[in-house]
């Protein structure tokens, strides 16, 4: 367990150094997200809502809690890397997890830091910022940050291992990721626009880390302006002086 949270923070300095933003001080909890979301939980009617999603809940990949002047948390589900044996090695484990857990955690990070500046935007304490009415949209542009970003930490942070050209890479995408996440695109979950999302941050990182313009899939051409809107503001200033826009084009999406 000791050789896996050295993994993370590892990958924590590395984004955030990359990145240029704050390593912020993170407790890491592998574990079940049900049980762990559950005692975290402060107030009953907290309480009541992990119970009544315990199904959802228990499937995330991971979750976080943020606090205004103690650590903040991140929780992995012990399912993305445990095997009933117990007989895997740490690179074993993270090779079967086929390096998912890299995206898995730089998501529940960024949200972290997404909700930082939230509550400072709005001056509010940070363990309040869900009852702020922006919140509802606020949170589909940090979905979108954190899918993003950690989608685009994953491609670069592997590729770093391999050799491979920039041209190969460019076939790959056309050639494999594209048509394989097409032929994937789902949207009948119980939220369609996080479901999008999913899909659509493949094309924001194709963009602008690659330089590859694609259309959207017709299944997907419902979110564009909600994509042009995310495209232009991929980071939170610019999400802060286009708030409305983004409440409206999200309520018309939900
Ligand atoms: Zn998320």
């Amino acid at each position: 367990m000791d050789e896996l949270l050295t993994v993370f923070k590892e990958l924590l300095i590395s984004y955030c150094t990359k990145n240029n933003v704050n390593i912020l001080p993170v407790e890491i909890i592998i574990g079940n997200i049900y049980d762990k979301r559950l005692e975290l939980a402060k107030t009953l009617g907290e309480q009541t809502s992990i119970i009544n999603n315990r199904e959802v809940i228990a499937n995330f990949n991971g979750t976080i809690k943020v606090y205004n002047n103690k650590n903040h948390i991140i929780i992995l589900n012990e399912n993305l890397f445990f095997d009933k044996t117990n007989k895997m090695s740490v690179d074993e484990v993270l090779l079967k997890n086929k390096f998912q857990y890299i995206q898995t955690f730089i998501h529940e990070y960024v949200h972290i830091l997404d909700i930082i500046e939230f509550a400072k935007h709005f001056n509010v304490n940070i363990e309040d910022v869900e009852k702020i009415p922006e919140y509802k949209s606020f949170y589909y542009w940090t979905e979108f940050h954190a899918h993003a970003e950690s989608y685009k930490f994953y491609k670069e942070y592997l590729l770093n291992m391999v050799s491979i050209s920039q041209s190969e890479i460019l076939e790959h995408i056309i050639n494999v990721e594209k048509p394989y996440h097409e032929k994937d695109i789902k949207l009948n979950g119980f939220d369609s626009l996080y479901n999008a999302i999913e899909y659509l941050k493949y094309y924001i990182v194709w963009e602008t880390l690659y330089n590859l313009h694609f259309e959207l899939p017709n299944k997907l051409l419902k979110y564009k302006e909600f994509y042009n809107l995310y495209n232009a503001n991929q980071n939170f200033d610019n999400y802060a002086n286009n708030i409305n826009i983004f409440n409206i084009i999200i309520q018309k999406l939900k």
